[in-house]
């Protein structure tokens, strides 16, 4: 057995030997530097205690893009009543509406995926336990009987140092849920994100003029942006994150106040009238509105020179529409052109565009103000990582690309990203070490770029 001796990892060589074996020789010299460097994460989410014990089903519900949505596939409200309902209320509502065998099989063909096949496997070797998903879950919920400190190992045992966190994904937690999360992950530092829809869930509702929802509008931005009044659920931001893209798709800047006004009158109108669950109607009556908010956010970056992350590719079928959010629809706000003058704002498309990865990484090569994140590819293309990361640097500097988990409910997704990111980086650079087209010392100094030097020097981290 090989030892190599590597920071926060005790056991990262554990059901990897196969692997070793079919790797240069000059991958051990790349991936003992690589798995030992920090990682800070330009995108991700919060996690909560509601998901310390678990079962094998629930596990592979809230992991996955399949299954996460699961009670959308059912009349509104009704599956959070199966869900937290007693006995005689889960069996009725199951009678009713076929729950418990609609919910079994989604999950059953998630399990059968490659992805969850290996993770179990690279769970089983974290938790020293058979390699089966009920024995992974039976070890884990008896290590999450302190959930904290689990949640705290994962973060050590891949090293991570920083999270840009978008705090526009909550699952209805608060501030003191929030914090919870961040104290836990010690010494990892978080550093909030604030997402234009969370402002305007809580301004839509509201019976107000314009003047007043864009008066609003301005000021709860500043107040997040700045952590003063209520603030990013009182912290400050260091960021933006919007996810106007798989709303409306392309997305040109709005500055004609008429136009935002005119939208605004008519989301009044049908305010009550459009189903929540009508995805079209919705995104078209608000269409211009959102596109105004999005140009002051924007010009809000610009004039502070602080970066905007935009949803892009991936999908979170079904409630959002999979076919607008190509990363070439970003291209008018790369430019963000006003007075024939491109201006140019920091912009990074998330989720590397996937699955049209290619797009989102030419868009980043042709605009100097465009960059390149490595989230939700990252962990859920598992071995393919190797490809997409070798597509990735094709044409994208290394000096802009990002790594990130978007990880959200299940603490694991932050670690199998760190784990597998830095071992399928690592593969994609001895490639390059291999070919001579990356001297040793440049691909190392790529990896540093990729895993945290790019997000700090963005973000202005210290
Ligand atoms: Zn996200």
């Amino acid at each position: 057995m090989i030892m190599i001796s590597n920071a926060g990892s005790s056991n990262h060589l554990e059901g990897l030997s196969l692997f070793l074996s079919r790797q240069h020789p000059e991958f051990l010299k790349v991936f003992e530097i690589v798995n030992g460097l920090p990682i800070d994460d330009t995108h991700c989410h919060i996690i909560t205690a509601r998901d310390a014990i678990t079962t094998p089903q629930r596990y592979v519900e809230r992991i996955s893009l399949t299954g996460y949505p699961v009670g959308t596939y059912f009349p509104q409200g009704i599956y959070d009543r199966w869900l937290n309902g007693d006995e005689a209320t889960k069996f009725d509502l199951d009678k009713a509406y076929g729950i418990q065998s609609k919910v079994a099989g989604i999950t059953r063909d998630i399990a059968e995926s490659v992805f969850m096949k290996f993770l179990v496997k690279e769970l089983a070797s974290f938790l020293g336990c058979e390699p089966r998903l009920e024995a992974v879950i039976e070890a884990r919920n008896e290590r999450c009987k302190n959930y904290w400190a689990y949640v705290n190992d994962l973060f050590r045992d891949v090293n991570y140092e920083n999270i840009m966190l978008d705090t526009g994904y909550t699952e209805g937690c608060g501030a003191t849920e929030i914090s919870e999360f961040e104290d836990s992950i010690s010494p990892c530092r978080s550093n909030r994100l604030a997402r234009i829809e969370m402002i305007q869930r809580e301004l839509f509702p509201l019976e107000i003029s314009f003047e007043e929802y864009e008066q609003r509008f301005v000021t709860r931005m500043r107040e997040m942006l700045d952590g003063e009044g209520e603030g990013n659920y009182g912290k400050k931001s260091y960021g933006m994150k919007s996810y106007l893209l798989p709303f409306i798709g392309l997305i040109r800047p709005l500055y004609d106040r008429g136009v935002a006004q005119a939208s605004w009158n008519t989301l009044r109108e049908s305010f009550h009238k459009i189903s929540p669950r009508d995805r079209e109607a919705n995104y078209n009556v608000s269409k211009d509105l959102r596109r105004y908010d999005f140009t002051i956010a924007l010009e809000e970056c610009l004039k502070r020179d602080i970066p905007m992350q935009i949803h892009t590719g991936d999908g979170e079928a079904p409630s959002v529409i999979l076919r607008n959010q190509d990363p070439f629809f970003l291209e008018e706000v790369c430019r963000f052109d006003r007075d024939d003058v491109m201006r140019m704002p920091k912009i990074i498309p998330l989720h590397a565009g996937y699955p049209s990865v290619g797009k989102a990484a030419w868009l980043s090569h042709l605009y100097p103000n465009c960059y390149f994140e490595l989230s939700i590819m990252t962990p859920f293309v598992h071995q393919s990582l190797f490809q997409r990361y070798m597509q990735v640097m094709e044409v994208v500097p290394l000096s802009k690309i990002m790594y990130a988990s978007d990880a959200y409910h299940i603490p694991e997704l932050y670690w199998l990203a760190g784990r597998w990111g830095k071992r399928y980086l690592a593969q994609a650079l001895t490639e390059h070490v291999v070919g001579g087209t990356l001297s040793f010392d440049e691909a190392i100094e790529g990896a540093r770029m990729i895993l945290y030097k790019n997000n700090r020097s963005l973000y202005r981290l210290n």
